[in-house]
């Protein structure tokens, strides 16, 4: 069986920006003007927080069985996790994959969620 994600959690400074490990780039909150804005680079394989998915990538889709799926499809499946999309995308198995998790403290207690993975 292949590895699961590595995950690296961020509690404390949850709130310190994500960049990409393998090349540096920033993923969220490049944009002063929209730090909402999401820069994926060819190494991200999600971006996500609790109620939704913000980036999906192609190998997230063939590693979790996504493709050709509607968004409510995809919805349905990491709902169906016990740990949601936090939960549901711990089963990633795409060769030596990265998460980061960043946990806000109670009682917000949200969660966003960066998935990297080298490419060949
Ligand atoms: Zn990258």
């Amino acid at each position: 069986m292949s590895q699961l994600i590595q995950r690296t959690e961020l509690k404390t400074f949850y709130y310190t920006p994500v960049h990409c490990p393998f090349c540096g780039v920033r993923v969220m909150g490049a944009d002063p003007d929209d730090e909402t804005r999401i820069t994926a680079c060819a190494h991200t394989l999600f971006i996500a927080h609790d109620t939704a998915f913000e980036y999906r990538s192609a190998r997230l889709d063939d590693n979790l069985a996504l493709k050709g799926l509607s968004d409510e499809d995809v919805e349905a499946k990491w709902l169906a996790n016990a740990r949601g999309i936090d939960g549901f995308t711990d089963a990633v198995t795409v060769t030596d994959a990265i998460k980061v998790a960043a946990y806000a403290p109670a009682p917000s207690a949200y969660g966003s969620y960066y998935g990297f993975a080298p490419v060949e």
